[in-house]
């Protein structure tokens, strides 16, 4: 008998997207099943998705066992993937049904192909013919026998969508119906490769033979922006492609995707798959069942696409490693740069981890041997890393409503003067940070978080930054109800934007935050426009720091380089590290020379020194010293409990319980922290409470957490989530 395959009637386990946390076991249906088969079965009145997870327990009343309803038309569930959710399950303590679901996100799984208009070149001619016609039996006669969709050839031919459909109706374009889930276009590896310098050619190397050993193995791919990381990884995912194996390639921001697929299209000579929150539900569907059927060989998306059924995985690359965008904070918590990691030692996939500036994590691994590291230690070309220079705020008497220091004013005009561009960084979104009431002193908050409300003036609304609630700014103090006296304090993206207008009256200004554009689409030509010289002053927020290419750009400006050393956040260094260099890397990018200025109030502060002396492996020595001394990750194991409830006390009850009853992490000797209200103690109206587990490296902590955690009902609205490794450790 084949161990993969159940016969009609035998008892199987079916992982169900609901909210159950067990396998529950069906009978095979007609005609049998596989194993990894999706399928449909009843649960009460409803019917329900899951996947045959393996054979019956046996463990229900055997008259009470119902029967599967059908198997859908889709490829099994390979083992590989099956696996991968088990241990990222038991890693990030999440419920199976949970981590279905994250595998399960296409819509329409298991539904006939759906069908779509397509046009290609017809028989007869038209009577009359007008330009626009022409334009497009032109066009359509250049690609010989291929057809498009409507939009597609309106757009090659220049012409509206009429013109076609009226061909269509005189015989002169055939209109045929095609199935929607097409193969993405063949990737010819060996199309566009450039010549490589010496350090890639090395670096390269290592990565192609890492893919073609066939075997897991992770390379961190350290080098500073603009050395041409992006080239050297492309040419992985060519001798991935060359294996006939299956990349993934992730970045951290949609924002990226365009500029990426323009040089995968130049490299391999085609467009890749895409998988984020921007792509359309058909486009999904059809990007789920191609990566299944191996229709696509390369997929370029958010984390999620972590979660995709590849028939054959050999890559992954995670470009800019160390965004914290890479850690999902809502439902599962986990952080796609662990489960690459994990899911490619899976399935005998290589692991690329790309960055200028790592992540400490992955900084340790490579340094203890875990990792294989390549560098790359210059710019491409003629480029060179800017020159960094810290400005002095102490010695600046700015008015209490400027933020621009003579100095920064002076490096800004002289790049006007020889038509270079400037970027003025600033890392926060909106007008102003706080609203508040000169005549009580009432700052302006959320109703249903523990967060004050950021003026956003083109939005013309108050936003609050953790739910995203919007309100009209008030014409009088909510507290005291004076007229007139709500003042805007500190800067945001949009209030320097105001000064800097004001104060280089002749330069073109353009601002980059993300809620200034409505599509990725607008943000994209903005970007574009601002590559070729639209703009002489960008104002921009993190948003500018990630990858984008400016060849114009000579001088960064940071406004407040100490804005994210406050706190208590021991990763705040870290970050702070990363964001500055990752700035500073946006300057003289091509033949010109840059330099990054930083404004701050503490140039002796050793994070800034740090990143003015570029003493990289320095501050990852000090860094590491100061975790392993504190105990915390990647030098001692974290999880952080959130328990949230609309009810305070019951929050903080349950917290204190969980405090006492700590037995199941006593024995493995972790220790517990709190309960304390967490960071954010109260987002969309419901109270935050937080435990911190802490514990010796190497400690098999998850086992206990999950018996410690499990002593506990919740009760009403009570929600319990753990996080592992948590962002901020306070
Ligand atoms: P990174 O990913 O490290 O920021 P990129 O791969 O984007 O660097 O390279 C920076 C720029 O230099 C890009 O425009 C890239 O095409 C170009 N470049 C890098 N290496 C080469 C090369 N060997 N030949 C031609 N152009 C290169
Ligand atoms: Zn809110």
């Amino acid at each position: 008998m084949d161990a993969g395959y159940f016969d009609e009637g035998e008892l199987v386990g079916v992982l169900t997207t609901q909210p159950l946390d067990r396998v529950l076991d069906y009978r095979a249906p007609e005609g049998g099943c596989q194993l990894g088969a999706f399928v449909e079965v009843p649960l009460g009145p409803r019917k329900v998705l899951g996947v045959i997870w393996g054979p019956g327990k046996g463990d229900w009343d055997i008259s009470k066992v119902r029967q599967v309803i059908r198997v859908l038309d889709t490829a099994p569930m390979r083992d590989e993937l099956r696996a991968f959710l088990e241990k990222a399950g038991d890693y990030t303590l999440t419920p199976m049904s949970a981590m279905l679901r994250l595998a399960t996100r296409a819509p329409g799984l298991g539904d006939p192909p759906s069908m779509r208009k397509v046009y290609r070149l017809g028989h007869a001619e038209p009577e009359r013919m007008t330009d626009a016609r022409c334009r497009v039996l032109e066009a359509l006669k250049e690609y010989g026998g291929l057809s498009f969709t409507l939009k597609e050839l309106a757009e090659m031919a220049g012409v509206t969508t009429s013109v076609v459909k009226g061909l269509a109706k005189l015989g002169a374009v055939a209109e045929e119906d095609s199935p929607r889930d097409l193969p993405f276009p063949r990737l010819d590896p060996d199309l566009g490769s450039k010549e490589l310098t010496g350090d890639q050619a090395v670096a390269a190397d290592t990565l192609r033979a890492g893919v073609a050993s066939g075997s897991y193995g992770t390379v961190l791919l350290k080098g500073v922006t603009g050395s041409g990381k992006t080239e050297v990884y492309l040419e992985a995912v060519a001798e991935c492609l060359r294996r006939g194996r299956q990349a993934l390639v992730l970045l951290p921001e949609i924002a990226l995707t365009a500029e990426f697929l323009t040089r995968v299209q130049a490299r391999f000579g085609a467009q890749p798959a895409e998988w984020h929150s921007g792509v359309t539900m058909t486009e999904r569907r059809r990007v789920w069942k191609m990566i299944g059927q191996g229709g696509a060989q390369l997929v370029v998306g958010a984390r999620s696409a972590l979660f995709l059924p590849f028939r054959d995985l050999g890559l992954v690359v995670v470009d800019e490693e160390h965004d914290t965008s890479y850690k999902q904070e809502e439902g599962v918590l986990y952080n796609a740069r662990d489960m690459a990691v994990l899911r490619a030692s899976l399935c005998g996939a290589r692991v690329v981890l790309a960055s200028a500036t790592p992540s400490l994590e992955s900084w340790a691994n490579a340094d203890a041997g875990k990792y294989d590291k390549v560098e790359l230690t210059s710019r491409y070309g003629p480029a060179v890393m800017p020159e960094m220079r810290s400005l002095d705020m102490r010695s600046e008497r700015l008015p209490s409503d400027r933020w621009i220091s003579s100095a920064l004013q002076s490096a800004v005009n002289a790049r006007i003067e020889r038509g270079e561009q400037a970027l003025l960084f600033i890392n926060r979104r909106g007008y102003a940070p706080v609203t508040i009431c000169r005549a009580c002193g009432h700052q302006i908050g959320c109703d249903h978080c523990d967060a004050r409300m950021v003026e956003h003036r083109f939005l013309k609304r108050l936003v609050c930054h953790q739910c995203g609630e919007t309100k009209p700014m008030p014409e009088i103090c909510p507290s005291c109800e004076a007229e007139g006296r709500l003042a805007a304090v500190g800067p945001g993206v949009e209030r320097l934007t105001e000064e800097a207008v004001k104060l280089f009256p002749e330069a073109r200004v353009a601002t980059l935050s993300s809620d200034m554009f409505g599509s990725a689409r607008a943000l994209k030509a903005e970007i574009e426009g601002i590559a070729q010289g639209s703009a002489d002053i960008i104002i921009g927020t993190q948003l500018v720091a990630k990858g984008h290419n400016f060849p114009l750009l000579t001088l960064v400006g940071v406004i407040d380089a100490d804005l994210g050393l406050q706190g208590s956040d021991l990763r705040a260094a870290e970050r702070t590290f990363q964001l500055m260099r990752q700035v500073a890397g946006r300057a003289g990018r091509a033949e010109k020379s840059g330099v990054a200025l930083l404004q701050t109030y503490q140039p002796e502060h050793p994070v800034i020194r740090a990143i003015l002396s570029g003493d990289e492996e320095g501050f990852w020595k000090a860094e590491a010293g100061e975790r392993r001394h504190a105990c915390v990750p990647p030098y001692g194991r974290m999880a952080g409990i959130i328990l949230s409830s609309s009810d305070v006390q019951e929050a903080f009850d349950l917290g204190n319980a969980l405090a006492r009853q700590d037995a199941p992490l006593r024995r493995i000797g972790a220790q517990v922290f709190g309960p304390a209200p967490a960071p954010i103690a109260r987002v969309r109206g419901r109270h935050r409470v937080r435990l911190l587990v802490k514990a010796d490296r190497g400690t098999p902590l998850q086992p206990a957490l999950r018996q410690w955690v499990g002593q506990f009902r919740l009760k009403g609205d009570m929600r319990l989530s753990v996080d592992i490794d948590p962002q901020s450790f306070y």
